[in-house]
């Protein structure tokens, strides 16, 4: 039995919906503000944002912030992705349940907080 009602997924479907708006909204902004850089980040949204982001915009912070929003706008589009196929709320790390209370407050989170953890710490790993 999934351990995430009917009315959840609802809910979650609609918070995700609202976040998308809201931060296609402010990438759009940024964008209008910006020149040149903005647009090259947009001609691919989903190339490996992290690691260009580490590599040479993050020393511009309107950059480093617009990588970010892409990044989060990429985990919705993949929440939602998963939403309707079905696997939604299944971590995509250890395949566990993500807590509901955790997709409360992050319905984009594709992961359980341990493999999240585990994820972070790997990441700000010094090379
Ligand atoms: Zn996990």
């Amino acid at each position: 039995m999934p351990h995430l009602s009917h009315d959840d997924i609802k809910q979650f479907d609609l918070q995700l919906r609202l976040g998308r708006q809201t931060l296609l909204g402010a990438i759009r902004n940024r964008l209008h503000q910006g020149d040149g850089p903005g647009e090259m980040a947009l001609a691919n949204p989903y190339a490996d944002v992290r690691e260009q982001a580490e590599a040479d915009l993050l020393a511009d912070t309107d950059i480093g912030q617009l990588q970010r929003e892409l990044a989060d706008l990429q985990a919705i589009d993949e929440a939602l992705a998963r939403l309707s196929a079905g696997s939604y709320g299944t971590c995509t790390g250890c395949g566990g349940r993500i807590a509901v209370r955790r997709l409360r407050a992050q319905p984009a989170a594709r992961m359980c907080l341990s493999c999240q953890e585990n994820f972070e710490q790997h990441r700000q790993a010094p090379p």
